[in-house]
């Protein structure tokens, strides 16, 4: 994660102050044991701990209180607070307890115990296609949730998407709400933040950040989950930021070799410079790659992939659809209403499906 530049101009932007969950002070080893780290960032250590009484198991997230030498705990109480409001989110991550030491605020997270989406984007084998429409519906449907009450997460990447379980693979839980803000609390936000290979073009340009700045994130993940690559990454953080700022995205038939026509469509579609023209997470429910029935022909062999022939979504056991997903979605957002995007009207450009999948 990297730290936030607040524009002193608009003086505090969107922080959440007032948190419902009680504090506790006493040591939270009389209550849990901990049992292994999970992960860690510049300023947070994730560790695996039981509660002793239960046996249950959550992510407790240990935040620094202090920071550059200076004291954080206003944005640490943030995190909760927004944790708090998501708390009907089923795509988001449920806060348990919170306690606190001298040094740390440590919040008890629900467990995901399926790790995070970044393991299926770096590995020999992508997941098949229909378990990434699947996972990117449920991210979608986590971020339009978090929209609809104005809240964006400008930190969405394969690392902060995890999952329930890996085998069978689970459902999505977003976590890492560190750099979430509010929207519309104090006029416009306007913030250097996040991860270089992640962040929109907005950032970089210190334009207005909006809930679209999390859509182009969810095009980077989609793009990640079925190309095993990363679009922007460039060899330095200089020639990343360019590729950002250029949209310098790698469509050729090498990289999408076997990803349908569908996929590239999604993403194009997302990955666009101008936030305004990027659909709503509610538009990006509609487009016809999310709901594509996967048929996977049980003859093909299974053979070892070069790392670009690794999107080949067809080689895997068909994935059950999740008819729960379709169900629970609810497009009731005014914002979601007006701007309804036209997927059918643009043919995607060098693509090679070869799947005959759709
Ligand atoms: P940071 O703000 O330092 O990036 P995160 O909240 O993203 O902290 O947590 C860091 C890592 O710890 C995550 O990328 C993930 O691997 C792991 N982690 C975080 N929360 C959980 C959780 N609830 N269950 C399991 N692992 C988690
Ligand atoms: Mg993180």
């Amino acid at each position: 994660m990297s730290r936030r530049r607040i524009d002193s101009r608009n003086g505090p932007t969107g922080l959440l102050g007032e948190i419902q969950t009680l504090i506790n002070t006493e040591p939270m080893d009389s209550v849990y044991d901990i049992t292994g780290e999970l992960g860690r960032g510049k300023f947070a250590v994730v560790r695996r701990c039981v509660e002793r009484s239960t046996g249950k198991v959550f992510a407790a997230k240990f935040l620094r209180k202090r920071r550059r030498g200076r004291d954080c705990r206003a944005e640490v109480v943030h995190e909760m607070g927004v944790l708090e409001a998501a708390r009907n989110n089923p795509r988001v991550v449920n806060l348990h307890a919170a306690y606190e030491t001298d040094h740390d605020i440590i919040l008890l997270l629900e467990y995901a115990a399926g790790g995070e989406i970044f393991d299926h984007c770096d590995c020999d084998e992508l997941l098949p296609e229909g378990q990434i429409t699947r996972l990117i519906r449920q991210t979608l449907e986590g971020v339009h949730l978090l929209h609809q009450t104005s809240v964006v997460h400008l930190d969405l990447k394969p690392q902060n998407i995890l999952l329930t379980s890996l085998a069978p693979l689970g459902d999505i839980k977003i976590v890492d709400f560190g750099l979430a803000r509010k929207l519309g609390m104090v006029g416009e936000l306007r913030e250097i933040l996040g991860t270089p290979e992640y962040v929109a073009p907005e950032i970089l340009n210190y334009e207005p950040i909006t809930t679209a700045t999390d859509l182009w994130s969810v095009g980077v993940i989609a793009y990640m989950l079925v190309t095993g690559e990363s679009p922007f990454a460039g060899d330095d953080k200089q020639e990343t930021y360019l590729n950002v700022s250029q949209v310098n995205v790698d469509y050729s038939q090498e990289a999408f070799s076997r990803v349908s026509e569908l996929a590239v469509d999604f993403i194009r579609k997302l990955l666009v410079k101008t936030p305004e023209d990027r659909p709503s997470a509610a538009d990006c429910m509609t487009h016809p790659w999310l709901w594509q029935q996967h048929q996977y022909p049980s003859t093909e062999p299974v053979l070892p992939r070069t790392p670009r022939e690794r999107s080949s979504g067809t080689k895997w056991a068909a994935p059950a659809e999740d008819p729960e997903d379709k169900e629970n979605f609810t497009l009731d957002s005014p914002h979601t209403q007006a701007k309804k995007f036209r997927f059918e009207e643009e043919t995607p450009a060098a693509t090679n499906s070869g799947d005959g999948d759709f």
